[in-house]
């Protein structure tokens, strides 16, 4: 992937583009794939960076969704379960198998809690993913010999998925390069065009980098701006009824000691329906909630000291270590874009199935749902759209579809496994030069050969694009990554041919950016 090549693409394009996406998250990405993979001319327009909305934001679970069980939602579990199955199939680099456990305290827990994970293990079939077991009190403390052992009973193991979620984004965006579609971040939609009859016909967007503005026709429009959506609906229609309810869900990121082990602590009960998730990632721990309602979206959404407290409680309820506000390496919010009424207190009782919905102008927002399900949204979208747009009809091919980097075997490549088949080719660049070897930072297992693979390859422009979202390093350790700022900078300079003085910019807008994800000692400011 090369962003010029990607610009060129699209000034190329000598016919009105069959499909424009706006949005580069797992919705708008999961479009473009499905599209392209039918043969239909595809352009994606990403304001910021591919996953710099909620893709990246996630609790990386590829999951059914226990909660929704208990809610008694049973047809989106399904979905949900087969959808896990399918992306391990076609991305078995990117998903791998979680064992969690649900401890239980109370006398009924084990047994209540047992039950609705065998319903769980008959609505995914049969799944490679590993079947549900209840567990004596010494098993679940051999498992998971960080929990709070006292007054504990027993526990109920399961399994889900679980994937780095800006790096699987990255390689959809790959997929639908490699299927033909043209595919540009920082390339921000700002008008959208009608023809005579007032139907969508277009967009009008801005290349941030150069300036430029970018028409693009469309036989129909896509809207998978997320938490946005509503914005980009208003843009086409002014003044329309907005339909996206923005909640926010807040994760922080601790040691790896305070939960030594592979297994994830699932809590399904932590007051106002909401779930606690203690999960190994990376060589660390997330702990994260479900969310709760916020007035407005933002790209770069701030965690409430609330959130940050809640989080710790129940930590510290659940760890035999106890976490503090020092122990957070990084905290991090992301904003799902829910839909239902404005007034909506409690999210948690708000669907989180998919919605397409049509506009009277022909605009096509498709929103909701979850990553777990990008695949599944697109297929509809795309079923949907060609019939709006009377594309020739075509089969959606995506069930069988492999996504770039696929390897069966991509455990062999270590700390590169993420990459998958791309892992030799990153191995390869450093051979003439070993300091490209060398990690970024003693704390971070990321090394320089990375951040060049990352600018030259994957349309990383910026030192944020390489820490935030290539190799994951603020959202695991933001003081390590500010650390490592520098040194990134350096090595995106002399790919670019950019000097001292851009260095240094993109050196000071990242330690700005990342100050928020850091907390010390004191409560977060207001
Ligand atoms: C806290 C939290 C935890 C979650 N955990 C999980 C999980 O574990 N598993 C799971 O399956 N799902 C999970 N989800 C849900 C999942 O993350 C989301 O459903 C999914 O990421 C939404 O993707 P999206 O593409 O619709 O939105 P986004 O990722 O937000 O993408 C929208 C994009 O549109 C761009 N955009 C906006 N306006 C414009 C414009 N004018 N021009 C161009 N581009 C524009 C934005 O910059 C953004 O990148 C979680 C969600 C949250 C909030």
């Amino acid at each position: 992937m090369n962003r010029d090549d990607m610009l060129a693409r699209i000034s190329r394009q000598p016919h009105p583009w069959d499909v424009v996406v706006v949005g580069g998250g797992a919705t708008g990405a999961g479009v473009a794939v499905d599209a392209a993979a039918r043969g239909y001319s595809v352009a994606l327009l990403e304001q910021s960076d591919f996953g710099k909305g909620t893709s990246s934001r996630s609790t990386k679970l590829v999951h059914g969704g226990v909660r929704y069980l208990q809610q008694g939602n049973l047809s989106l579990v399904r979905e949900a379960l087969r959808e896990r199955s399918l992306l391990r199939q076609n991305a078995p680099h990117l998903v791998t198998t979680l064992p969690l456990i649900i401890p239980a305290y109370d006398w009924w827990e084990r047994r209540w809690y047992g039950t609705g994970l065998k319903m769980y293990d008959w609505l995914a079939g049969p799944s490679d993913f590993g079947r549900s077991t209840t567990l004596s009190r010494d098993e679940t403390l051999r498992r998971l010999p960080g929990l709070q052992a006292e007054g504990l009973r027993g526990g109920v193991s399961y399994y889900d998925g679980q994937f780095d979620d800006s790096r699987l984004l990255i390689h959809l965006a790959w997929t639908a390069a490699e299927q033909g579609a043209a595919l540009v971040n920082y390339a921000r939609v700002s008008g959208i065009t009608k023809n005579a009859g007032g139907m969508v016909d277009g967009v009008v967007a801005h290349d941030l980098e150069s300036g430029r503005e970018l028409r693009l026709p469309a036989r129909v429009v896509v809207n998978a701006t997320g938490a946005f959506a509503d914005a980009v609906r208003q843009l086409a229609s002014p003044g329309i009824e907005t339909m996206i309810v923005p909640s926010q869900g807040t994760h922080i990121v601790l040691s790896r000691e305070f939960l030594p082990g592979d297994t994830a602590i699932m809590v399904p009960r932590v007051g106002e329906g909401r779930v606690m998730f203690a999960i190994p990632w990376r060589g660390h721990t997330l702990i994260g909630t479900t969310d709760s309602p916020i007035p407005e979206a933002s790209l770069e959404p701030r965690a409430l000291d609330v959130e940050i407290d809640f989080l710790l409680q129940m930590a510290g309820r659940y760890l035999r270590r106890i976490p503090g506000r020092r122990d957070v390496l990084s905290a991090f919010t992301g904003i799902r874009p829910l839909v239902g009424p404005r007034q909506t207190r409690v999210t948690a009782a708000l669907s989180r199935d998919h919605t397409i919905h049509v506009d009277p102008s022909g605009l096509v927002t498709t929103t909701g749902g979850k990553w777990t399900t990008y695949r599944r949204m697109a297929e509809e979208t795309v079923d949907r759209i060609a019939h709006l747009a009377g594309l020739p009809s075509r089969p959606c091919v995506t069930p069988s579809l492999r996504i770039h980097g696929f390897d069966a075997d991509a455990a062999r490549h270590g700390a590169l496994s993420g990459y998958g088949a791309d892992a030799f080719a990153i191995e390869a660049l450093s051979g003439g030069e070993p300091a490209l070897g060398e990690r970024l930072h003693r704390d971070l297992t990321s090394i320089a050969t990375e951040v060049v693979w990352a600018a030259r390859h994957e349309m990383a422009r910026t030192v944020e694009d390489v820490l935030a979202r290539r190799v994951r390093a603020l959202f695991l350790n933001a003081r390590a990554a500010v650390d490592a700022a520098p040194r990134v900078a350096s090595l995106m300079a002399r790919e670019f041919g950019r000097d001292i003085a851009w260095e240094r910019a993109q050196v000071a807008a990242f330690t700005a950016l990342a100050r928020p994800y850091l907390l010390g000692d004191s409560p977060c400011p207001p």
